[in-house]
This record gives C-alpha cells, sequence and structure tokens, in this order.
C-alpha cells in the first residue's frame, strides 16, 4: 500500500519548482510539510515563454483569476504558432497551428476533405491557415478569449516572463505556508537501500524529508548526480542542442499579436514571442551544424541588431528523457527530467503532466508502490516520446535546401517508428484516418494537428491535376473570419480589461 508523503523537500526554485510546490500545497496542504531550497548563485534559465493551452487548466485548478497572474507575470494570450520558412512549396511557405474549439467543427471538415482531396493530386487549396478560426484571430489582430460564454472551451495559451511568473508563484506558496531555503545543495545522502535520507546545504542546516523532488535544471543534482538514473537521449533523432536569447524592447503603442512565430533559419529555428513589456527572441540550433558565434551573428541579423548594445544568453539543451521519473522516493519535475525542444512549447505542459499524475497516483491506495511507479514511469515516457514524434515530424517534413543542417533533419535524423508509419501512408495516399485512430494511444497531438502540420508543410503529389467540384478555401476563411469578428474583441482591448481589473 502507498502512503503520501508527510515531508517534501523540492531542490530548485526555476518554474518547475514553483508549479510543483503551488500544485502539492493545493492538494496535499493539511497532511504535508513541503520546502524548497533554491540557489541564488546558479539562478534559474530564465527562458520558457509560451504554453499550450493546459496551462489554462493550471491556475483554474489553483483557483488563479487569469486578472491576477497575467499582469504580474506581462503576459498575453496565445492563439497558436506560425511556422514561416519551414517549406518551400509554393504556397505552403508559411503554415498556422492554431488551437482548436468547437468553433472550427464546420470549416475544419472542409481542411480534412481538401487535405485528402490534395494528397490525391487534385489541385485544391489545403493550407490550414484558411479553415481555423485562430488563424482569422491573428489576421484581424484579435484575442482567442469569447467575449460571451459559449456552452464549450475554446482553447488558448499564454505568453509570460518566465522570472516573473515564479516570483508570482512562489508569493502564493508563501502564503500557503512553504518553508523556503536559500542555499546551495552541496551535497546529498542516500541511505543503504538507495533512497535519500537528507539534502545539505552549504554553511546550513540539513534538510531531511521522506520525499524529495529535483527540480534543479538540466544537472539533475538528485536524479543524474546522486541516483546516476539512465537518460534516454533524442539526440538521434533532433539535432538541437544549444539556444541563444536576446530580448528587444516592444515600441510604444504596439498591439501584440497573439502568436509566436517559430521562423526557420539556416541551421534552427527562431522564436518571437510577445510579452507587454518586451519581445521575446531566440535561436534553437545545433552546435554540430554551426557555432554559437555564428548562431548569434544570424540571429541579431534577422533581429537587425548587429550593431546593437544588447546582451545575448547561449544555452546549452540536453535533449531527452529519464527512463525513470519516480525512483524510490524521489521525482524529477522540470528540465532534470528530461526536455524536448521548445519548438511547441510543451515544456510547462509536461511539468504540469508530471505533477498531477504523480498526485493522482495516490488515490488507488490499493496499488503497490512498486506497480504504481512503473505505471506512472510508462505514461511519462509515452508522454514524452508522443511530444517528441509531433517535434520530430516538423523537421523530417521541412522542404529547405540552403544548409546541409536541413538535409540531415530531412535524411539522417532518426525517425521514430510510429511517425515513419504515419509518413508513409501520407505520402502513399493510404488510409491516414485510421493510422491516426490505431496510433491514438502513443500520438500525443491530436488529429487536427497533425493535418496541419503535414498540409502546412505542403506535403502532397508534386504534380496536380485541376479540381472540379470542391468547395472553394475564400468560403472557409470567410466562415472563420465571421466567427472571429463576432465572437472576439481586439487581443489589446482583452489585455486592457484584464490588466485593469
Ligand atoms: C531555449 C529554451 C526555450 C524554452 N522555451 C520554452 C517555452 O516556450 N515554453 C515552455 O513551456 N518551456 C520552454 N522551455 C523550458 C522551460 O524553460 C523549463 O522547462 C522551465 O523553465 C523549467 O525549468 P526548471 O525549473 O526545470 O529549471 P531551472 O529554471 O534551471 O531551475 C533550476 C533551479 O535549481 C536550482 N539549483 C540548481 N542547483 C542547485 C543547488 N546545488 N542548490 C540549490 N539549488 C540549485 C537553481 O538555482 C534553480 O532555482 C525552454 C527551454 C529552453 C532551453
Amino acid at each position: 500500500m502507498k502512503i503520501k508523503p508527510k515531508s517534501i523537500v523540492i531542490v530548485g526554485g526555476g518554474t518547475a519548482g514553483w508549479m510543483a510546490v503551488n500544485s502539492l500545497l493545493s492538494s496535499w496542504r493539511d497532511t504535508v510539510k513541503i520546502t524548497l531550497v533554491e540557489s541564488k548563485d546558479i539562478g534559474i534559465i530564465g527562458v520558457g515563454e509560451g504554453s499550450t493551452p493546459y496551462l489554462k487548466q493550471y491556475f483554474s485548478s489553483l483557483g488563479i483569476k487569469e486578472s491576477e497572474w497575467m499582469p504580474a507575470c506581462d503576459a498575453t494570450y496565445k492563439a497558436g504558432i506560425s511556422f514561416p520558412d519551414w517549406s518551400t512549396k509554393a504556397g505552403y511557405e508559411s503554415y498556422f497551428h492554431p488551437f482548436f474549439s468547437k468553433l472550427d467543427l464546420k470549416p475544419a471538415d472542409l481542411f480534412f476533405h481538401n487535405s485528402g482531396l490534395r494528397r490525391r493530386g487534385v489541385k485544391v487549396d489545403a493550407l490550414p491557415n484558411h479553415y481555423f478560426v485562430s488563424s482569422q484571430l491573428i489576421e484581424l489582430n484579435k484575442s482567442p478569449v469569447p467575449k460571451i460564454d459559449l456552452p464549450f472551451d475554446v482553447d488558448y495559451g499564454y505568453h509570460f516572463d518566465s522570472a516573473k511568473l515564479g516570483r508570482f508563484l512562489k508569493e502564493r506558496a508563501l502564503k500557503l505556508g512553504l518553508t523556503h531555503v536559500i542555499g546551495n545543495v552541496a551535497s546529498v545522502e542516500t541511505s543503504v537501500d538507495g533512497h535519500i535520507t537528507a539534502v545539505n546545504v552549504e554553511a546550513q542546516q540539513s534538510l531531511n524529508a521522506d520525499f524529495f523532488i529535483d527540480c534543479s535544471g538540466f544537472k539533475g543534482l538528485l536524479v543524474n548526480e546522486t541516483l546516476g538514473l539512465s537518460f534516454c537521449s533524442y539526440k538521434d533523432s533532433l539535432f538541437n542542442d544549444a539556444a541563444v536569447a536576446i530580448p528587444t524592447n516592444l515600441a510604444s503603442h504596439t498591439e501584440v499579436p497573439a502568436q509566436t512565430v517559430s521562423r526557420a533559419l539556416t541551421n534552427g529555428w527562431s522564436w518571437k514571442i510577445p510579452l507587454t513589456s518586451r519581445w521575446g527572441n531566440g535561436y534553437v540550433f545545433s552546435s554540430d551544424f554551426i557555432s554559437p558565434d555564428s548562431a548569434e551573428t544570424e540571429l541579431r541579423a534577422h533581429l537587425g541588431l548587429l550593431d546593437a548594445d544588447i546582451e545575448a544568453r547561449h544555452l546549452k539543451m540536453r535533449v531527452g528523457r529519464l527512463n525513470q521519473h519516480w525512483h524510490k522516493n524521489c521525482l524529477a519535475v522540470g528540465l532534470s527530467q528530461g526536455f524536448i525542444e521548445p519548438l511547441e512549447a510543451t515544456a510547462l505542459m509536461l511539468i504540469q503532466f508530471t505533477i498531477e499524475r504523480f498526485i493522482s497516483s495516490f488515490e488507488d491506495e490499493s496499488k503497490s508502490d512498486e506497480l504504481t511507479k512503473a505505471d506512472y514511469n510508462k505514461d511519462l515516457n509515452k508522454t514524452f516520446d508522443g511530444v517528441r514524434d509531433y517535434i520530430v515530424a516538423h523537421y523530417k517534413l521541412n522542404s529547405r535546401n540552403d544548409s546541409t543542417y536541413w538535409q540531415a533533419c530531412r535524411e539522417d535524423a532518426r525517425t521514430p517508428d510510429s511517425l515513419a508509419n504515419l509518413i508513409t501512408i501520407w505520402d502513399n495516399g493510404g488510409d491516414f484516418e485510421s493510422a491516426l485512430k490505431q496510433q491514438q494511444d502513443s500520438l500525443i497531438y491530436l488529429r487536427p494537428s497533425w493535418y496541419c502540420l503535414f498540409s502546412g508543410m505542403g506535403r502532397f503529389p508534386s504534380t496536380s491535376i485541376e479540381d472540379t467540384q470542391s468547395v472553394p478555401a475564400y468560403r472557409a476563411k470567410e466562415y472563420c473570419q465571421k466567427i472571429a469578428k463576432k465572437y472576439f474583441i481586439s487581443h489589446q482591448t482583452q489585455l486592457e480589461k484584464i490588466y485593469q481589473n
């Protein structure tokens, strides 16, 4: 039988640590004592400014309103991600990956239909931008928050300042009774059976607990350096292992868009994230193909900052995941447990899933401790691998020929089996719907996302026959525009509403 921990020590005060502590205090506040130790010398990674719609549930599960946290974190709304320059196919040079809702049902059906026709060589439009409301919200500079209550949820995400998000969550946790220690963990003690018993903080006390959570970032102080847990690298499928970040000012009166832009560059891709206080910019690249200095120069040129005196931050990334996220009395959360490059901004979603799934593991008290951990680790691995497959697909489907990097991503990167199957079926005109259904257990991304990616990249036969019978795309676009105008207000007005509350 499992017993909930009565005392927990969390090592690390990055976004992972603060998200974990808030969820735990929300669920187990009356029965657990939590201590979080963080080092001021080491600091946090300080990037991670975009989310999936899953973050909306995080705040609502904690009972935190947008008007409380968004102004504190310079946050904006996110209706999806644009992917310019990943494809060189005419008409498909840029596509939008939208967040969906039931408002999309009608036009999206036409999109799936047209994608099917286009795969069979019929000359119809199948660019996702024309068939989803979110995409029209961006064209019209609107927010993805409906202005009236609809009888269903409309998915959207956020952009935010990660350091400010950490501070906001920290204040909240302190009010709920967290014990906060500032100092460097210098050593970790374990028992003969491999359980962690204490972390020793330099020139301070030892912190004992019956459970430990490793939120110490890429180094994995507990799971890697102490327990030596095995790591499953994704490097053979995903070549990017570094990033350079350069924030820029927001000109006054700029109306920020509710989207992230992920633009392909020569040896990776750049992100552009709108906050109310600044732009977050960066370049994710592979150091096997371009040096950090050259990547910085390329990003500066791209941002028009070649002569500007703005400091750049260089980061290394360890891409992959642990095989066991929960081992003995230790759980890894955040970068310590693994990382998939931030192309679809999935890391906070994985943090949230890791901690929520951990808490719910204690609901079935009759399940043995060992079986609980085995099931948990299996689920986490499946989730990480499912996200990886969707990210890898972007690289496999790219059609750039301007560098060996893009060619290698397409031809040399390992394609996970489940993804290879989807690509083969799509290319051969096979039953893509059935393939998605058959693999639904391992695919984290849903049907619309897969269609948007394949069609958005223009992955179709190069020759096509004239269309005689399909519904023209402009009808779908008109429909989406009408919905966008009817139910949504401008992004700027929505932000003002939330910020003034
Ligand atoms: C380039 C890049 C872009 C990203 N973009 C996104 C994005 O758009 N969306 C998204 O969801 N995620 C993104 N991420 C991931 C996201 O930044 C992280 O998942 C998130 O910030 C959580 O980090 P963390 O808390 O695990 O680690 P960190 O922020 O590194 O925190 C580690 C903590 O451990 C502490 N620590 C370390 N060693 C010790 C010690 N010895 N003693 C005491 N304390 C210690 C540190 O002081 C710090 O407080 C991105 C990551 C990268 C690299």
